[in-house]
């Protein structure tokens, strides 16, 4: 028997199958959910077989790209306002073999009218925009989930408020990355993300 040891051509993109994938993997321009913030992300939406995903402010489109990716069955609409992030969403989908993924280049929440009821809702961004909140919270089909990040003060706001009228669960996810200081090493913060976990 000989034992042949399988190896990933130089070069080639190898894609692991947890979320949480390596930001480089992903084409952005910073504005990004960072890799340890989205597996977090992606348990907390907890994708089940057939679900539609709406993904509002979908930013690179990493959060709608994992969830497509954790299973063919599932669907998810990008909901992006900037247009070049939008084409960038459809460059990364096809990147990563998710053509199917529904980009809709537009402002939330008007561009959300009309879009077919989603099972789960990520807002990722917009979520402080006069009636964008509220509007993903009417659509979602009822015993839906419903996740939100904050990095802004103002964001956090609308979290806690809904958390204090709605319940529901908040948590605050902090991540250091070690980096250089000078010749040593020190713990360099990343911006402490408040995220709110919901089920109609
Ligand atoms: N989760 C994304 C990052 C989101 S950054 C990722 O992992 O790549 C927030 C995004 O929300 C930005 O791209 C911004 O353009 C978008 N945005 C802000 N307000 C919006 C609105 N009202 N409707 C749609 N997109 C919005």
């Amino acid at each position: 028997v000989v034992a042949v040891e399988v190896k990933a051509e130089a070069g080639a993109r190898v894609l692991p199958r947890a979320s949480g994938l390596d930001d480089a993997l992903f084409e952005h321009d910073g504005q990004i959910t960072k890799r340890e913030i989205r597996a977090l992300t992606l348990s907390a939406l907890a994708p089940r077989r057939g679900e539609l995903l709406w993904d509002i402010g979908a930013g690179s489109g990493s959060i709608g790209i994992e969830w497509m990716l954790a299973d063919p069955s599932l669907k998810a609409i990008a909901i992006e306002a900037d247009p070049r992030r939008a084409a960038r969403i459809k460059r990364n989908a096809s990147a990563f073999g998710v053509p199917g993924l529904k980009i809709v280049e537009g402002e939330a929440p008007a561009a959300l009218a009309g879009l077919p009821m989603p099972d789960v809702i990520f807002i990722g961004g917009g979520g402080s925009e006069v009636g964008v909140f509220d509007a993903a919270i009417d659509a979602l089909k009822p015993g839906g989930r419903l996740a939100a990040n904050a990095v802004t003060l103002e964001m956090e706001a609308v979290l806690l408020a809904a958390h204090a009228r709605l319940a529901g669960e908040l948590i605050r996810i902090e991540i250091s990355r070690a980096a250089p200081i000078g010749s040593m090493t020190g713990w360099r913060p990343a911006m402490p993300v408040t995220q709110w976990r919901w089920t109609k």
